[in-house]
Parts: C-alpha cells; sequence; structure tokens
C-alpha cells in the first residue's frame, strides 16, 4: 500500500526553521523532531573519503526527500544520504558503516508503495542513482548488463530500434529502477504472458551486508542454490546489487489490443475468468471500475469513456500474426456472453498508446477526485474476483471511504486505491483499516498480501495474514545468515515480535 498525502509541507517548513536555527547556533549535532541530523561529524568526512565531496548529502533540507518512498505514512529523516558512482564505492561505504555499526538502506528512485526504501531512523541511505549506465547489450544471447540505477523504461529504449525490449514493465517504469524492481520483484501489466522480474534477471553482481563482493548467478543453467531468486524481491534486506545480467525478449510481430466496456464490474470480471478458462493468454488483461474510469477521465490522457460506465478491460494479445485475429474473436465472444456493452479495437498505434498511457498514469489520476489515498496491493486466485471486489466494495462501506479499482485483472493483482482526507480526524484510520482488511479477503481468498509493491514498512503485521510464527522465523533466519548484525535495511518486512500479540489483536479486529 503506498499513499500520497498533500499537507505534509507545513510540518517540513517548520522543522527546516527549526535546523535553521540549530545551524546559526553552529551546533555539531542537532535532534530535531526526535531526529539526530549529522552536519559535520567525523562519519560525514569518512564518508566523503568513500565516495567524493559532491556525493554526500547530510543537511536537514537535503535530507527531507529521503525520509520516505512514496508510501508516506511513515518517514524519518535518515542520518546522511550517499551516490556511489560504482560497486567499489557501494562496498567501501558498506565496510565503514559496519565499522561503526550504523544502519544502512539501499534505494534506487524512491518510487516504492510499502516503505521498502524508507529510513526508520539514524539509516545512511545510499542511493544507487548515479549508478545509472547501461554495461553491455549482447543480442545474440539476448542479454544486457546494467547498473542498478539504470531506469526501467530506457533499456527498452535502448534496444527497441534492434527488435528488442524488456519485459517487465511496472506503470512507474519511466522513474523507477531495476535495482528497485529487483529489491520488489516488480512486475506490470504485460507479467500475464511474459513473467516478473524474477523471470528476466538472469545474475546480480552484490555488495554483501559486510561489505564483501559477489556474483551470482549469469548462467544459463546455475547449479546449487537459487541465490539469484532469493536476492529478488529481497526488499534490500540481503545486500544491495550493483549490477544486473537481464533477458531481453524479441518484439512480437504483432499486436491487437481491445476495450471492452461493461455496465455491470460483476460481468467484467466473470469475463476475465473466462477469457483465461477459453484458453487465451493476453500479454495484458487489465481492469477499472467506474471510480477509476472517472479519475483517468479526468486526467492527462483521456479516452472517452461513457460516463456511466462500470468497468473497462484493456486486453492485449501479441504473437505472430496468424491467429491473433481468432483470439480477438474469441476474447469479443467471451465478453459477450458477460453482456459486454461496447468493444473497441485499437485502429492505429497512437490510439493503442495512449490507451495504455490512461491505464498507466491511473494511480496519478486518483489524486483528480481525492486529497490522499493508500495505494493497496493484493493477489487473489483470478476466478476468486467477482466475490472479491463484492467484498471490497462492502469494506468500501464498512470503513466510509471511498476506494476506486484499477488491477492487472489476469493475474488477479488487485489495486485498490482507498480515498481519504487526512485533514478529517479519523479518515486516515479507516482508511488504513480497510487496506489491512482487504489484504485478510485476498489472504482467506487462498492469495498474497501483496503482487508486487513489497511488504516494506507498511504490511510486516500483515505477514501473519499468511505465514505462522514458525514460517516467518525460517525466513529470518535466512536473512540472517546474509545479514548477521542485522544492519542492512534494518525493520522491514517482517513484524517485530514484540508486537505479536497486538499484530493478532489487529487480525480479529480486520476479520469481524
Ligand atoms: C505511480 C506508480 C505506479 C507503480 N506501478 C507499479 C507496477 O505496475 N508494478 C510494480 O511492481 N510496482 C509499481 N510501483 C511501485 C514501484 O515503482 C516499484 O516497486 C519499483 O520496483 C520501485 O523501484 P525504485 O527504483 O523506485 O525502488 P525504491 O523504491 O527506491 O526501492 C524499492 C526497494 O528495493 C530496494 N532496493 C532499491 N535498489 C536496490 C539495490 N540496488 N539493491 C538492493 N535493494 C535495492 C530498496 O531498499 C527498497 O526496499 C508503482 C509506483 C508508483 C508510484
Amino acid at each position: 500500500m503506498g499513499v500520497y498525502q498533500h499537507n505534509g509541507h507545513e510540518q517540513v517548513v517548520h522543522t527546516v526553521q527549526l535546523l535553521d536555527e540549530a545551524y546559526r547556533r553552529g551546533d555539531d549535532q542537532k535532534r530535531i523532531g526526535g531526529t539526530q541530523v549529522d552536519t559535520d561529524s567525523e562519519l560525514i568526512r569518512q564518508l566523503v573519503r568513500c565516495v567524493g565531496e559532491n556525493s554526500v548529502l547530510h543537511r536537514y533540507e537535503e535530507l527531507v526527500s529521503y525520509e520516505c518512498d512514496a508510501y508516506t505514512l511513515q518517514k524519518a529523516i535518515p542520518r546522511a544520504v550517499v551516490f556511489p558512482k560504482n560497486t567499489e564505492e557501494v562496498a567501501r561505504v558498506v565496510r565503514l558503516l559496519n565499522e561503526r555499526k550504523i544502519p544502512f538502506i539501499p534505494r534506487g528512485s524512491g518510487t516504492g508503495l510499502s516503505g521498502g526504501a524508507t529510513p526508520t531512523g539514524g539509516e545512511v541511505v545510499i542511493s544507487l542513482v548515479r549508478m545509472n549506465q547501461l554495461l553491455q547489450v549482447d543480442l545474440p544471447n539476448r542479454r544486457a548488463v546494467v547498473q542498478p540505477g539504470y531506469i526501467n523504461l530506457h533499456l527498452t529504449q535502448a534496444v527497441a530500434d534492434q527488435g528488442y525490449y524488456y519485459a517487465p514493465d511496472p506503470s512507474s517504469q519511466q522513474a523507477c529502477t531495476i535495482g528497485g524492481n529487483v529489491g520488489e520483484n516488480a512486475g506490470g501489466a504485460h507479467c500475464l504472458k511474459y513473467g516478473v522480474t524474477t523471470n528476466h534477471v538472469i545474475g546480480v553482481k552484490l555488495v554483501l551486508p559486510n561489505g564483501e563482493i559477489v556474483e551470482l548467478g549469469g548462467l544459463t543453467d546455475t547449479p546449487g542454490y537459487d541465490l539469484v531468486g532469493l536476492i529478488i524481491g529481497s526488499e534490500g534486506t540481503l545486500g544491495i546489487v550493483t549490477e544486473i545480467t537481464v533477458r531481453l525478449m524479441k518484439q512480437p510481430e504483432s499486436v491487437r489490443t481491445v476495450l471492452a466496456l461493461f455496465d455491470e464490474a460483476a460481468d467484467a470480471s466473470e469475463a476475465v475468468s473466462d477469457i483465461i478458462a477459453a484458453g487465451i493468454l493476453p500479454a495484458a488483461l487489465e481492469m477499472m471500475d467506474t471510480l477509476a474510469i472517472k479519475a483517468v477521465e479526468k486526467g492527462t490522457f483521456p479516452v472517452g469513456y461513457p460516463e456511466d460506465i462500470g468497468a473497462v478491460l484493456l486486453v492485449e494479445v501479441d504473437g505472430v500474426e496468424a491467429g491473433l485475429d481468432d483470439q480477438i474473436k474469441q476474447i469479443v465472444d467471451v465478453c459477450r456472453k458477460h453482456r459486454v456493452r461496447e468493444v473497441r479495437l485499437a485502429d492505429s498505434e497512437e490510439e493503442r498508446k495512449r490507451w495504455w498511457a490512461n491505464r498507466k498514469t491511473a494511480f496519478g489520476a486518483v489524486g483528480t477526485l481525492s486529497p490522499d489515498y493508500l495505494v493497496q496491493d493484493g493477489v487473489i486466485p483470478r476466478s476468486r474476483l467477482p466475490e472479491v471486489l463484492a467484498r471490497v466494495a462492502e469494506i468500501s462501506r464498512q470503513q466510509r471511504v471511498r476506494i476506486a479499482n484499477v488491477f492487472h485483472a489476469g493475474d488477479g493483482n488487485l489495486h485498490p486505491l482507498i480515498m481519504f482526507d487526512s485533514r478529517v480526524p479519523g479518515e486516515e484510520e479507516r482508511a488504513v483499516l480497510a487496506g489491512s482488511a482487504i489484504l485478510k479477503v485476498c489472504a482467506d481468498a487462498g492469495g498474497s498480501i501483496t503482487g508486487e509493491h513489497g511488504v516494506g514498512l507498511e504490511k510486516r503485521d500483515e505477514m501473519y495474514y499468511l505465514f505462522t510464527d514458525e514460517e516467518i522465523a525460517v525466513q529470518m533466519a535466512v536473512r540472517d545468515i546474509f545479514n548477521p548484525g542485522g544492519l542492512c535495511n534494518p525493520g522491514k518486512m517482517f513484524p517485530s515480535p514484540a508486537r505479536c500479540a497486538e499484530v493478532k489483536r489487529h487480525i480479529k479486529q480486520v476479520s469481524k
């Protein structure tokens, strides 16, 4: 779940004023709103020695941008931010922080929606954004090697002229880094057919939490444990990825894209299961409900949906030209069976691109409907879509918050966008409760509490919806082998044992 908020500004201005006063007093170490900020400490000098003068931030007004990622309900100022330029610099910083027992957090673009790159207080953020080079393109072997700060979309743009692309396509692909995608095992609209990040990463170079450098995977079939698989989705808790070898895909020969407009969301969701049940595997199968449609129509790329429409499916099939028309016909037949009101076939590449821009900017467009909203991320078996969407609507009524649904329907990966106004007392709390209750419904339906946004800080407690204490302990034991001192991205992914009783009370509350 991520959250967008509009009213943190006043607090920031106030804190910056406090800090300015502290600077004027010439203090070396300041405590601002409970956070200690180093302004000229030995640590900063040592960090500068590791990465250079212009690659360390330590003033409050610089650090404030790093107090959270796109999940803004929890924030803390880091101790410093460093920008290494290569693996050796990352390792140098990590070794220094180990000597001083200072925790640290790897960070890409900070678009994560679960607080994975958010400090909990006192960490040094290791930003990988200056490690943004495409190191190698090997088309005969369909591979590329990138640094972690390389932007997802740039890879497809770099190889498109030669007829290739990088398949995982999160809606944030213009901004997010491939290192961050590895951290979260990111997915995207076209992951239904082609798989998520873990299916496209062959090898990584990793700085371990003690500063050693290792290379994992890289061969077509690497014997031994699948350590690359373990690193992907580990949310920066097992080390810092500094090079990534990825698969490149050949562009499909042809693509067809249709929009199917339904009066009722229930009909659209039944059509989703029936399309897959008919043996068709679309490249993408996305759904938006009435509220989401209302938002995107007010956004930058309106498509011209009728105002009274209940849901839309955006379906894309790709592959060799022969057979695509048949697949489209089958899809349209299924939609007709489920009372589709209208079907549109994209008649140009411009039109198709506009439909995708409309869908991919949906999260941001919800800002036109509400000052604040939480982006939730749960998974369910797609055959349970109709009943789970009905439960989401019920939770919306119970908690008195509006919920728009925009999601990867083919994967059963829901993204309820829970709207609230943080200026209204109690609304934020009700939105958070609604989010947690939806995740419980997903878990109970045989799904998961995250499809692609990760656990981070936000969903640590909800891990209990899926795992027993013993299962969580096994995972933590694996983490501790890589990260025995707990310095690498502490406090993420796992519930704190001290909160166990409280969490279990909370589970009872949301289960009512
Ligand atoms: C509008 C919007 C739409 C989105 N749509 C999607 C979507 O369709 N699919 C999807 O999966 N996600 C989506 N996201 C979430 C987010 O973009 C992804 O999780 C993305 O992978 C995060 O990349 P980042 O570079 O911003 O990483 P960050 O947010 O900076 O970091 C994410 C995590 O990875 C870790 N990390 C970062 N770099 C490294 C590294 N080099 N080594 C080890 N760990 C590292 C961090 O510690 C953190 O735990 C969306 C977000 C927004 C704001």
